[in-house]
């Protein structure tokens, strides 16, 4: 809810704050239980900080984050450690976030040895299962992340996330670093895991097409605020906001004989430190307008479950 985050910069010899980074602006988002929520926007958008911020990984400058109707904000300690075992991420580099010291059963059963050991027994049993759920074989519980192949190492991920049985996932890119081949193979796992194990996903992409059949909902992101939110459907169909549009146009199409005109943006995304005045996105907008200089859109709904940050709509 209104959450900001706000990374200072500094310069000098003196390191004297000179500005903010306004990774994520005062941004408004809800996720219902069992829903994926596709959040899709350029690299530098601000995405994978809102993700942590969800997680509670950063601190927000303001604003609240709101779990399960507790203002998580604010809790320390085992009150934090308590939500975070609902709360899971997986990462977009599988190589990067295993410990490659780390023998892949123990990197899997590590969130329970350190939250929930009591309540597990028959630990390694119930690890080896967890990887032959993720597609994996028991005997890979001896093995090394090195070992294994990046869509593999992505298995591994997904289980050590799913370790705790958690209620939310938020998948930052998980599928970008891997093989188009591979990609579709671990998104199905995902789709499946989300059914047994009563999952609601956060799926973060930097374009339209990854999330396409993954989620439900999509919201885009621009410049550290989200600009438009809508059920999938309507967004491939119908998107409404200028930016939306640009980034349908550019999903390539199957169908050779339906036109489509790819709008291609002018000038690059603007610096995050001196976001521009008004709408953010009016530096590149094709149709933007005087006011969209000077009034920052209202982000509302502007149809049935449909919310959209732009003066064309007001
Ligand atoms: Fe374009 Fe103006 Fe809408 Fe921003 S508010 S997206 S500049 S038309
Ligand atoms: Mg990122």
């Amino acid at each position: 809810k209104n959450a900001k985050k706000y990374y200072p910069v500094t310069a000098g010899f003196f390191k004297r704050k000179v500005g903010d980074i306004k990774a994520v602006d005062d941004i408004n988002l809800e996720l219902f239980k069992g829903e994926t929520f596709g959040l899709v926007g350029e690299s530098g958008c601000g995405k994978s900080t809102l993700g942590k911020l969800i997680l509670r990984l950063i601190n927000p400058t303001s604003g609240n984050i709101i779990f399960n109707g507790n203002d998580i904000t604010t809790f320390t300690g085992s009150k934090l450690r308590a939500v975070r075992r609902d709360l899971q991420m997986v990462f977009q580099d599988p190589i990067a976030s295993l410990n490659s010291k780390m023998m892949v059963g123990h990197i899997v059963d590590e969130p329970i040895r350190n939250f929930a050991k009591e309540n597990h027994k028959n630990l390694k049993d119930e690890t080896q299962s967890l990887l032959v759920r993720v597609g994996l074989r028991k005997e890979d519980y001896y093995k090394y992340p090195h070992e294994f192949s990046g869509g593999q190492r992505q298995r591994i991920g997904i289980a050590r996330a799913l370790a705790l049985h958690p209620k939310l996932i938020i998948a930052d890119e998980p599928v970008s670093a891997l093989d188009v081949s591979i990609q579709a193979q671990v998104l199905n796992l995902l789709k499946e895991l989300q059914q047994d194990f009563n999952l609601t996903y956060l799926f973060i992409a930097h374009d339209l097409s990854v999330v396409k059949h993954m989620s439900d909902r999509i919201g885009v992101m621009y410049l550290g605020h989200i600009v438009e939110i809508a059920q999938k459907t309507d967004i491939y169909k119908e998107p409404l906001h200028p930016y939306t549009k640009s980034l349908i146009s550019a999903i390539p199409n199957p169908d050779p004989f339906e036109k489509k005109e790819r709008i291609i943006l002018q000038g690059d995304v603007p610096n995050p430190q001196n976001p521009p005045s008004g709408c953010v996105f009016h530096t590149r907008c094709p149709v933007a307008m005087p006011i969209c200089q000077e009034v920052k859109p209202i982000f509302k709904e502007v149809k049935p479950y449909r919310r959209v940050a732009c003066h064309l709509y007001e």
